[in-house]
Order: C-alpha cells, then structure tokens, then sequence
C-alpha cells in the first residue's frame, strides 16, 4: 500500500474474510507483503480443500498470518475484528447460474446474513472501515458503461444477494451512532492467476491445453469488462485506508471485450484451438458489462494497470507452473 497524504495511518491489522478463495488469498498476499498483520477467516480448510491450500500455498506459515476455518454465518467474530484498521468482507458464495431456485437458501445464507453478522460485528468491535466486495451483476443488462448512480436492475437471484449485502453496508454505515465507514466496490469480472475454476478464462485456457472442452453459454457475443485481479486488489487496499466516506465504486478496466474475442486471445497466446461445447445461453447472464470508472479515479485515484492480453499471459504462465506436464 503507498501512503499519501490523503491517506490515514498505516494499517497495522487487517481482517480479510473469503482469505482461501481466488481474490482474498490474493489480498492476503498484498497486505503482508505490505507489513501488515492479517487474519484471514474462510470456512474453506486447506487440509481438506485442495483449492484453499492452492491458494493459500504462499501464506500459510507466515509470521504475520492467521487463517481462522470458520463460518461467517455462525462463527464469533467480534473477538476476531477486535483492534482491526479495517475488514475486508470477500467471502460470499460466488457464480450467477447456480443461484436460482433451492441453492438460493444458500446464497442468503452467505451473502445476506454472513454479511450482516459481519456489519454488526464490526460494529461492535469499532472497526472503523469496511470494504465490501460488491458485484457489477447488480446492474443487469445495460448499454453502454454503467455509473454508480445508475439504478440497479440484478437479473439473477446472485445479484440480488450482492446488493442486499451492499445495501447492508450503507445502512450500518448510515446509522447516526455508527463509526464505521464502508466502501462497497463493484468489482467486474476478475481474472487472473488462481482464478475461480468455474470462471470463463481459466476454463478456456485449460480447455486449449488439453483439458476439458469449454462449455459456451450462447453465441460467445456478450462483452465482459474483464479486470485483473492485481488492479482489484490495489482497489480494495486503497478503500481500506483512502480517507474517504461511505460510498459504492466501481472497479472495472473499463473496456469490454466478447468471449470470442477472449477465446481468439487464449488461442494465441497459447498456440492451440479451445475445443467448445456449445450451450444455450443461460438466465441470469446479462448481455454486456462495461464500468464508467470515473469515480473510483476521482476517490481512489486508481486506473488499471494491466492490459487483458498481459493479464492473461500471467494467468496462463501460472497455469502451466503449478501443472508442468501440460503441453
Ligand atoms: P471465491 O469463491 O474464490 O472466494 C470466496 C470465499 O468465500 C471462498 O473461499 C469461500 O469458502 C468463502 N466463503 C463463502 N461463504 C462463506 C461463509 N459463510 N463463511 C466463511 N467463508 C465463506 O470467490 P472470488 O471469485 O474470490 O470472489 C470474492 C468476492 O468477490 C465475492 O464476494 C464475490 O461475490 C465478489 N466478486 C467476484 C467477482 C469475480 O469475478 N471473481 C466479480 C464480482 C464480485
């Protein structure tokens, strides 16, 4: 984290929860890398789950980490938040299509409640700042880039739960007896090493390098603001600290790119076709998303740094690191 004048005192303690999955073990990385003390809490155990370990594989055994397997939904957590600078709230049960029906008990659970237990514990153990990892799906479907006023229009019961857990934040922060402050960030499709197995880009690479044909959903036509997972993570540890109030921010590279555009890209930076299997487009998946990125530049000063095709390569390099038999 680079201190600048419009910034508070270093933190000395940070709470990352969701610390095992794909962007949390990444912040958890920046913020010791940075000095800082973090206490991660996930429910996800790296003995059992070969993922978490994956991710984690980096951290675990530093001095300054404490991974607590817990879950949010039931777990105490105002002694974990205790002499916290700031929590930052990314565990939530991810993904769009499976959220319908009987599994969305489940989404609540993670995203709704978890978050509220995780507002009130901030409270209580007057934490003074609150990133949310919020979602550009609560938007829907839209033309052209979307403002943060914009008004949201979720298309799938995914969505929602993000915008309830967004709406959460600015109520615990908006009430008169509260010190807390939260910045939720809409964060726009993340890519990058160690990337959500379910996720497009990851899938395509594997796909070309001789896994599993990649499931398309629809002509490959719909637009992604693609944003890579080092961009979001200096998004998130500025909000943790940039003196700045209540607020949503989008965080998005500001360029949209279709999935066969993608699928071109993995295939030439990997040398091979990605073999399809073509399915119909699903409920719930929102033609195009692009960010209007003006007011997290304006309050966190933040751009993003790297390009899709630079983003990708790391992904890639990262892949066939952790598999050395892939071709
Ligand atoms: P991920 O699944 O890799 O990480 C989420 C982590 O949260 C998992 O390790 C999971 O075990 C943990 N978790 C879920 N419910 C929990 C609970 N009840 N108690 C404790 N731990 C729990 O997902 P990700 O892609 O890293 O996403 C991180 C955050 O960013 C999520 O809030 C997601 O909604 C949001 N987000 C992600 C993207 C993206 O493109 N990846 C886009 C927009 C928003």
């Amino acid at each position: 984290m680079r201190r600048e004048a419009n910034q508070g005192p270093a933190p000395a303690r940070v709470v990352v929860t969701g610390a095992a999955g794909f962007i949390g073990s990444h912040l958890v990385e920046a913020l010791l890398a940075d000095g800082i003390t973090v206490v991660g809490v996930d429910r996800r155990a790296p003995r059992l789950d070969p993922a978490a370990a994956a991710n984690l594989g980096a951290v675990l055994g530093h001095p300054d980490f404490t991974l607590v397997t817990a879950d949010l939904q039931s777990c105490a957590l105002t002694p974990l938040f205790q002499q916290a600078d700031a929590v930052l709230h990314f565990a939530a049960l991810p993904g769009v299509r499976d959220s319908w029906g009987e599994p969305f008990a489940e989404y609540t659970a993670c995203n709704v409640f978890a978050t509220e237990r995780v507002l009130s514990a901030c409270e209580d153990a007057h934490v003074p700042r609150l990133v949310y990892a919020s979602s550009s799906s609560v938007y829907g479907t839209r033309n052209g880039a979307t403002h943060e006023e914009s008004a949201p229009r979720p298309a799938s019961p995914y969505a929602v739960s993000k915008l309830a857990g967004e709406q959460l934040c600015l109520a615990h922060a908006g009430k008169t007896t509260s010190t807390l402050t939260a910045v939720a960030l809409r964060l726009f499709t993340v890519y990058g090493p160690r990337q959500r197995p379910d996720m497009l880009i990851g899938r395509a690479l594997t796909a070309a390098l001789g896994g599993p044909e990649l499931s398309l959903y629809g002509d490959g036509s719909h637009e992604r603001d693609f944003t890579y997972v080092g961009d979001v993570v200096r998004a998130a540890t500025t909000a943790a600290t940039r003196r700045i109030g209540t607020t949503v921010l989008n965080v998005g590279a500001g360029v949209s790119t279709s999935v066969l555009d993608v699928l071109s890209a993995v295939e030439e930076l990997t040398g091979h076709p990605v073999p399809l299997k073509r399915l119909p487009a699903q409920p719930g998946d929102v033609d195009a998303t692009l960010a209007d990125r003006s007011r997290a530049a304006a309050l966190l000063d933040w751009k993003p740094r790297t390009a899709l095709l630079e983003g990708i390569s790391h992904q890639l390099r990262h892949l066939t690191a952790a598999d050395p038999l892939r071709p």
